[in-house]
């Protein structure tokens, strides 16, 4: 869009450390962003997300290590000085401000005399225009936030930050506003970096998602990537749902590892297991697994071969969703396994709890991670009960 600034470079963190105390809350990270991007760092609370965003703000300063845009070395400047703004979670407007003089407020008082246009276009960006007049209290949650997005953007700034900005939203809302940021970061150019610990949120935004954990990068790449291999059992749980379990390697046959998993033999193909011998986490994802009455009853319907690898299991609980059907199942490790059935078929295999049946799977589709470290219970583990949602469905400008 015209009148806005293309970012200069790369944003860089380099080998950044920041301690409090005796606490290390961001442990030698090292990340490059792409000028231009979106980029999410995902993880849980307390992971250092929300401190690695103010050390790129400037809100805080790094115990070691740089930070720069392009070559420009930001590290020790002040907040001010940075092309960098946020937009946090809580909207700040100033209430007494109609829309428009809340935009405006920034480029006002560096002096622009032209701050009210600037903001005019910036609200036109975020399609807000036709509410310049109101005050905040007369707009909702996601056209406040919009707002904010606007009060940032109108700085100019190379980067703009989003910590946690959709988190006060409704579900609704929330997706909506994503594809709303995507468009907006598409239209402007520039380099995105959003802090969530929402999975979904990042996967269906961000064209790089960096997962921390405990202040380090655990995982980075584009979501559909990590989604599909991820390289530690932390990234496995933490993106998505996989079912897990604990085994051991027993050999090679051609291109695959296989390992024996609790007494059953399960393949892994070679360029996806980060071990090649020893202990291996097995993992394969819940719509990657079919469900059939007897032993390879899964044909695969393109390829008319029986799927491979299968589990007898007991079937623990079934709910419709719509587009899908979970199964729950109990394998022969005890673990609980979460089982996708897409409803494609009008006559759908008719399954109950008690139920027995085989799960099958290919597996091209599975994958192994290292098992030191991982949090497992009784040798295997379904990460997570909860039902994904299909993906797509202010502020205190604190820096300028
Ligand atoms: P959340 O999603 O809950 O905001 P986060 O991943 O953003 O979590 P941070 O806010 O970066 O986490 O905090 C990382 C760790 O550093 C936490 O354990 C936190 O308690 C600690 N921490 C953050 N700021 C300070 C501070 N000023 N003094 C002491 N400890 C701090």
């Amino acid at each position: 869009m015209a009148g806005f600034r293309e970012a200069t470079g790369d944003l860089r963190i380099e080998d950044v450390t920041k301690s409090f105390g005796d606490f290390t809350a961001v442990d030698d990270l090292t990340l490059s962003v792409p000028r231009g991007s979106f980029f999410a760092l995902l993880g849980p609370s307390g992971c250092g997300k929300t401190t690695t965003l103010r050390m790129v703000a400037g809100l805080e300063q790094p115990t070691s290590g740089r930070i720069l845009i392009g070559d420009t070395d930001l590290t020790g400047s002040r907040p001010y000085e940075r092309p960098v703004n946020t937009v946090f979670q809580s909207y700040a407007l100033f209430p007494h401000l109609s829309v428009r003089d809340n935009v405006a407020f920034g480029p006002k008082r560096r002096g622009h005399k032209d701050a009210l246009a600037m903001a005019d276009q910036t609200l036109e960006l975020v399609q807000l225009q036709h509410l310049a007049g109101r005050k905040p209290a007369q707009l909702s949650g996601g056209q406040q936030q919009r707002v904010a997005v606007a009060r940032a953007l109108v700085n100019r700034p190379e980067v703009l930050l989003l910590d946690e900005p959709l988190g006060a939203l409704d579900l609704k809302l929330r997706r909506q506003m994503q594809v709303e940021l995507k468009r907006i970061q598409t239209e402007v150019g520039l380099t995105f970096i959003h802090v969530t610990h929402d999975q979904e949120e990042a996967m269906t935004m961000a064209d790089t998602v960096a997962v921390m954990n405990h202040g380090r990068i655990e995982q980075m790449g584009p979501p559909a990537a990590m989604y599909d291999l991820p390289a530690t059992a932390f990234v496995a749980n933490f993106v998505g749902q996989s079912n897990l379990g604990e085994g051991r390697v027993t050999g090679r046959d051609g291109d695959f590892v296989v390992a024996d998993v609790h007494g059953s033999t399960v393949k892994i193909p070679a360029s996806r297991c980060a071990v090649t011998d020893g202990r291996v986490l097995f993992g394969v994802r819940p719509e990657k697994v079919h469900l059939g009455r007897t032993s390879h009853d899964v044909i695969d319907r393109d390829r008319k071969v029986a799927l491979g690898d299968d589990l007898q299991a007991t079937v623990l609980d079934v709910s419709f969703i719509g587009v899908a059907t979970q199964y729950l199942v109990q394998v022969p490790s005890g673990a609980t396994w979460s089982v996708y059935e897409q409803n494609l078929d009008v006559d759908p295999i008719d399954l109950r709890p008690g139920d027995q049946v085989w799960i099958e799977w290919d597996p091209a589709h599975a994958f192994g991670v290292a098992a030191e470290g991982a949090e497992i219970l009784a040798g295997s583990v379904l990460a997570d009960r909860t039902i994904p949602t299909p993906p797509a469905e202010t502020p205190q400008d604190a820096t300028s």
